[in-house]
This record gives C-alpha cells, structure tokens and sequence, in this order.
C-alpha cells in the first residue's frame, strides 16, 4: 500500500505546474516544455482541440438555428455576457452564461469569462500593440500606483520573441508611443481610413496606423511548423479558426507543447489552492477538484505559474491561506486583490462622409481597420485628468438597402446593390487608474460547488475617466468634422467596468515587497517558486490591449525560472 502511495505521488509530481490554460497559460506550457521540463497544464473546463472542436467554423449563416442571433430567452438568462458584442449563437459555447459560475457584485461588474482549454484566447479581438516607457514610467511619473520595476527595453526582446512565433501583423511605424515589433504585413487602411490618417496627421501631428493584430497575413515558416497557414479573411474568427489564422493557444502553443512529449493537459481540474510548506518554505504543488468525480487531489512540481486570468488568478492566491499567509498566499503587503483596474471602452462616436463616392471596398480586414495611439499626456501633462486614451477608427460603405415593400417588392429592395454614404465610427480605449479601495476579495459566507469562495468584485469608474471620457468626444468630434464628416453622433453606452475584457491588477509588480505582490521577474516577493504573469501582475493598465504583454512577461518569467532552478534557487 506505501508502495503504491509513493508511485501515485510520483506520478503526480511534475517539473512545473501552469493554472490555466488560455492566452498566457499557453505560452508558460510552450516555454517550459520546450525546455524540457515535465510540464502539468491544469484548466478548470472542458478541453476544446483545434479545428474538431469548432462545431460552427464553417457554418453558412442559414445554417444557425436564429440566424447567429442569441433567442430573446437565452438574452435575458445572460444579461451579462449578452452585453459582449461576440457573445452570439456562432460564439455562444465557449464564453461562460451567467449562472454558471456566479460571483458577487459589490459594485456592477460585467466578467465576461471563457473556461475551457484555450481560455479566452479564442474569442478575443487579436488587437496587439506593444507597450512603451511612456507606459512603464507612467506612475513614477503620474504619481499612482507603484513604480514598475521594469521599462520597456526589458520587455522588449521578449515582444519580439513572442510575436515572430504568434504571428503579429502591422506595420513599422516609428512612433515612441508605440514601439515597431516583428511584423507580417499589415492589413491595409482602405481610402477613407487613408484619406482621415493623411488629414490628421497633417493638422494635429497625431497618427491613424493600420491596426496591429494577431493574423498571419503573410505566413512564416515558423507558422506553418504549427499547421497554421495564412489567413483568408474570413472574419469568423470568434468560432475558431480551422485555418490557424489568427493566434490563440488551441491553434498554436498547446499543440507545440504537446509535440514536444513533456506536457500534461488536465482540463475538468479547477484549482482551488497553492499548497505552501512552511517547513520549506516554498509551495510544493496545488490542490485541485476534478469536475467530474468530485475528487479532492493534489499535484507537486517545483515551480508553478498562475495563469487563471487576472481576477480568477487573485481568487486562487487568497483562497491558499497557510499559518504562514493567512491573507492569501505572498501577501504580506496586505495589497493581494487591491489596485485592480480596467479599460474604459464607453465612448463612441460616428457619422458619414459624403466623398470618396468613386471607391468602396472590397473582402475584408480581420484587423478592423484603424488604431488612433495615444496622444493625450505623452510628453507633458495637458489636461486635468491623468494618462489617455487610444481610439480606433474605421470606415465602411454600405449598401442603400430599404425595408420597404412586401413579397417580391420587398425583396428587390433587400438585394438593391446601390451604395450609401461612407459610415466612419471610432472607440474610446481609455486607461484607469488602480486604486486600493478598487478590490477583489474572498466572499465571506459563499462558495461554490468546488468549496472555492465566491470572487467579490469591487471597482468603479471616477471622475479622471469622466473628464478623458469627455476629452475624447470632444477631440475625436473636432477631428471627425475637420476632415468634412457629417452627421457626427457621439455616444456614452453608461457600461459597467469590465465589458473591455482587459481586467487587470491585484498582485502587482513592483520593486518593494512592502507594497507589491511579485518582483520584476513576476515572482511573488514572498514565494519564491510562484510565479503570476497573467492580468494580475500589471501595475498599472495603460490604453493598449493587454494580451500580448501577458505573453512577452510569461515567456521572460519562464526562462528565468528555469535559470533560477537550474542555479539551485528554486
Ligand atoms: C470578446 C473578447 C475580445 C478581446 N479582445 C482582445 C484584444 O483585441 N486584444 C487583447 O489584448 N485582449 C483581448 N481580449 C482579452 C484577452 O482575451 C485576455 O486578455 C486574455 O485571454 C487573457 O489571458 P489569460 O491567460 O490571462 O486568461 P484566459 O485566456 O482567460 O485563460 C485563463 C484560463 O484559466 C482557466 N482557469 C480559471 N480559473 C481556474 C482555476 N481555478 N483552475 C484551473 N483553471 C482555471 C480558465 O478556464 C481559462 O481557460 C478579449 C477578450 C474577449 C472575450
Ligand atoms: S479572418 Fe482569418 S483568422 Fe479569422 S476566421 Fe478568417 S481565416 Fe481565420
């Protein structure tokens, strides 16, 4: 019986352990693999493989039960995540529904989720821009948050490591705001786009670039060693893309970590606790609950990587209390769950262009179209509020279609082919500032069906966003009708945080164990063989998206760790 006890703890015994299996967890599983190391991926949902697991990739719009609209029944089950503009009857299955995993709201929070093999990797908008010294010197400079313990020529290798692999394309546009990467050709701006970056260029010295994103335009070899091949365009790529088109950890890193023979997909393993060894004092391995046997078991590796996304990753290091952390595993500042923060995303604006009447365009561009840098406080402070915004903007031609008619009448109507006026619209992508009283905690009485307690959610908007969100509709209105738009609506859709996705912060960077969760390799001060390198980790939140410094932090994070144990440190 000892015998066989000692088999099954060696058989649970790994090199490494990575939580969670999505846009960050890919890459931790990638990298540690592909170093050798004996790898467990653990993922709280189902496993979805590529391509077999895509039911509605190729499904032709009539084929859709309600057309690709979710029915009114299922809308109102999920008030929620029916706010997500992706959450549609193509998309529905991978993002979670409301009750299925409910957690509290202290003030409204929209937590738009993914759990399954992938995470969110799969639904996400692919927009991937690096961040700059404007973003990592930001609260030294601003005076908020903690200072960053790195700046960007820290980072910078390991962008471009991450993005030859992934595939990101764009184009080298020398803007210190926005550092070049390592690009595949850019998506082109079509002629309004071209037409507006020439006028804003030319008037206010700011900048419309072809978006950057996450798309293989033009493959490399290295994407085609992943079974990727280049993208069609199809702009589906919410359902999966059986192409590889577009970057997510189903198409790309978990396959690669799989080849390499040294990983161990767990899916149906919610982890519910780091287990922490005083004696030691290290961590020693994880305690998870199988979804499917209800069974309580434990796993042990030398170093493990927290990669739950951003607010699920704080649940599972307040939820691993120890005599030693009786606050949550490293938190001896007592900041574990404080200073999160998001993107404000709230503000709209549209209108029409009555020229360029001789062109329209023709396929479509899975980039969106353009991105607007930030151009407010870069190098001075202009306004009363701290930090900016990013914006995208794009522009479209539609058909001059009427409702108008019945039967045949109609019908002609509806298939008309005559164009209307161009349509130009943009979006705020504002940054927020983390603040203590912004938390996430333990729920005190309830928990779910896996014993974990309920997540407390507790974040706002204030009055800095109110007056960048005011800053924006008024400088994209004076730009819009500068360049001859008409027509200009600008709009405050009042959402709750959280709707961005880019939920970040709780176990910040920093260089003061005093007031920070993790160092500058992204390991906790406290805990030297745990490592955070999802959303958690981000000290403050800049306007870009998130995604792709997730990955750049988690490939560094890897091989320093691995450096680290080889030396004898961990
Ligand atoms: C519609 C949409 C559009 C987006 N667009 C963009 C964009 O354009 N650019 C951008 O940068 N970002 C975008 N995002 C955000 C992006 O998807 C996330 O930033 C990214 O996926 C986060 O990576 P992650 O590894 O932290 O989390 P995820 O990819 O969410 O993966 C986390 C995984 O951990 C698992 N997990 C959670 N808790 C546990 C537990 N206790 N035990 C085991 N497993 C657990 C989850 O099931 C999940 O699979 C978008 C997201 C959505 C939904
Ligand atoms: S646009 Fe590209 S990535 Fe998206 S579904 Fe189509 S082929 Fe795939």
């Amino acid at each position: 019986m000892a015998n066989l006890n000692i088999d099954s703890i060696k058989d649970r015994t790994f090199d490494a352990i990575v939580i969670g299996s999505g846009m960050s967890g890919g890459w931790a599983a990638k990298e540690f693999t592909g170093k050798g190391l004996k790898t467990l991926m653990l993922e709280r949902g189902r496993d979805v493989k590529h391509i077999k697991d895509y039911p509605t990739t190729n499904m032709y719009p009539w084929e859709f039960e309600h057309r690709g609209e979710m029915p009114m029944a299922l809308q109102e089950a999920n008030p929620i995540v029916n706010r997500c503009y992706a959450f549609h009857e193509d998309a529905a299955h991978f993002f979670v529904k409301d009750k299925e995993h409910p957690y509290v709201q202290d003030k409204p929070f929209d937590w738009i989720r993914g759990y399954q093999v992938g995470g969110k990797s799969l639904l996400w908008a692919r927009q991937t821009q690096r961040w700059s010294d404007f973003d990592f010197e930001g609260p030294a400079r601003d005076g908020f948050a903690v200072d960053w313990p790195i700046r960007y020529q820290d980072i910078a290798p390991w962008y471009s490591y991450v993005e030859k692999f992934a595939g990101i394309s764009g184009n080298k546009d020398g803007l210190d705001e926005l550092p070049d990467g390592d690009f595949l050709p850019a998506f082109p701006l079509n002629s309004v786009e071209q037409y507006f970056s020439k006028h804003v260029k030319g008037k206010y010295g700011r900048h419309v670039i072809s978006a950057r994103c996450a798309h293989l335009s033009k493959p490399n070899q290295i994407h085609l060693d992943q079974g990727r091949v280049q993208c069609q365009e199809r702009i589906l790529c919410q359902r999966g893309c059986p192409f590889g088109g577009y970057f997510s950890a189903n198409a790309s890193t978990i396959p690669w970590a799989l080849k390499s023979g040294h990983l161990t997909l767990r899916p149906h393993s919610v982890v519910q606790s780091i287990i922490y060894d005083e004696t030691k004092g290290k961590a020693t391995g994880v305690r998870i609950v199988d979804t499917n046997t209800k069974e309580t078991i434990e796993y042990f590796a030398r170093i493990i990587f927290v990669n739950a996304a951003a607010l699920n990753t704080n649940l599972v290091l307040l939820n691993s209390t120890s005599h030693r952390f009786p606050n949550g595993l490293g938190n001896d500042s007592g900041v574990l769950g404080k200073y999160v923060a998001f993107h404000n995303y709230s503000a709209h604006i549209s209108a029409e262009y009555d020229d360029f009447k001789e062109w329209t365009t023709d396929g479509r561009n899975p980039a969106g179209g353009g991105y607007i840098p930030r151009f407010r406080n870069l190098r001075k402070q202009e306004t009363d509020f701290l930090r900016g915004y990013a914006s995208g903007f794009s522009a479209y031609r539609g058909q001059n279609r009427s409702w108008d008619g019945v039967g045949s009448s109609l019908k002609e109507n509806l298939v008309k082919d005559d164009l209307g006026p161009w349509s130009v619209g943009s979006h705020m992508m504002g940054e927020t500032i983390p603040k203590e009283a912004s938390y996430v905690a333990l729920d005190a009485k309830q928990k779910d069906d896996w014993g974990v307690p309920l997540l407390k959610i507790s974040m706002d908007y204030d009055d800095n966003d109110a007056k960048m969100k005011k800053d924006y509709i008024d400088q994209l209105t004076e730009m819009f009708t500068s360049a001859g738009f008409a027509n200009i609506k600008a709009s405050s859709d009042h959402r709750a945080p959280g709707l961005d996705i880019h939920e970040m912060g709780g176990a910040r960077m920093g260089n003061d164990p005093k007031t920070s969760v993790l160092n500058k390799w992204n390991q906790l001060h406290a805990v030297n063989n745990v490592f955070v390198t999802d959303g958690a980790c981000m000290t403050s939140t800049s306007c870009q998206n998130p995604s792709l410094t997730y990955m750049a932090l988690t490939a560094r994070a890897v091989d320093y760790a691995v450096g680290e144990m080889n030396k004898g440190n961990i």
